[in-house]
């Protein structure tokens, strides 16, 4: 066993012990290559529980972030999962090895660009947009999972809309220095709410978004 290996089952214990319970998403930890997804700067720390930061001023979240959004999604093999917030792909990579179809957006194109080109060279399959994700993709609309991974001031109706009934959207949402988690159900015209609170994002910027409506970031 590589070094990386290692330290890759040695992360997904310690998220066992965090409380992460499904097997899909632990199985997936253990099998995506985190290492290529940080900074070459931070690779001896590629395998701590810590989010890093990429180029941009953008972070890659904490595994533990990225196992616990993608715990509360719900989603498996087959399941249209759109992510808000592509960073550095390793998110989308998670969903792609648990079999899920993945569409990602990035509003900046660097970031856009290498998240493409990794994610190819590892044979993952995501549809990769360059934009601002928080009027969502609408022409593969519905989706069975939406994931936001940078900080909302509310939540963009544009995701609401594009959700599948019984679909789930998991979104952070607050001020710019603490978020709630929101784990939001549609079940027709219907959506349930449950809050996971102490969370800290990089700001989601668009139209819906930071200085989209009347704040600034
Ligand atoms: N999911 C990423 C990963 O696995 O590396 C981490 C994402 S980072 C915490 C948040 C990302 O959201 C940043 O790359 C940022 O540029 C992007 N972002 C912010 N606002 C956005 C928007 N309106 N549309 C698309 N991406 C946005």
């Amino acid at each position: 066993m590589t070094r990386f290996e290692h330290e890759r089952q040695q992360l997904v214990e310690l998220l066992r012990r965090k409380g992460i319970r499904d097997e899909q998403v632990l199985r997936a930890i253990g099998k995506v290559p985190r290492e290529l997804f940080v900074h070459p700067a931070h690779v001896n720390r590629a395998y701590e529980d810590t989010a890093l930061p990429i180029s941009q001023g953008q972070t890659i979240s904490q595994p533990y972030t990225v196992a616990f959004q993608t715990e509360k999604l719900q989603v498996g093999k087959d399941s249209k999962v759109l992510e808000i917030g592509t960073g550095s792909g390793y998110q989308a990579a998670i969903l792609a090895e648990m079999g899920c179809r993945v569409f990602t957006i990035e509003r900046h194109m660097e970031l856009h660009l290498q998240a493409r080109k990794l994610l190819e060279k590892l044979g993952y399959r995501v549809a990769t947009l360059c934009g601002d994700g928080t009027i969502g993709w609408s022409e593969f609309a519905p989706y069975d999972g939406i994931i936001v991974t940078a900080a909302a001031p509310e939540v963009p109706k544009p995701l609401l809309d594009q959700l599948a009934d019984g679909g789930r959207l998991v979104i952070p949402v607050g001020n710019l220095d603490t978020q709630a988690m929101q784990i939001i159900t549609r079940k027709g015209s219907e959506y349930s709410v449950e809050e996971v609170l102490g969370f800290k994002f990089v700001p989601l910027i668009g139209k819906k978004g930071w200085n989209g409506i009347n704040s600034t970031p």
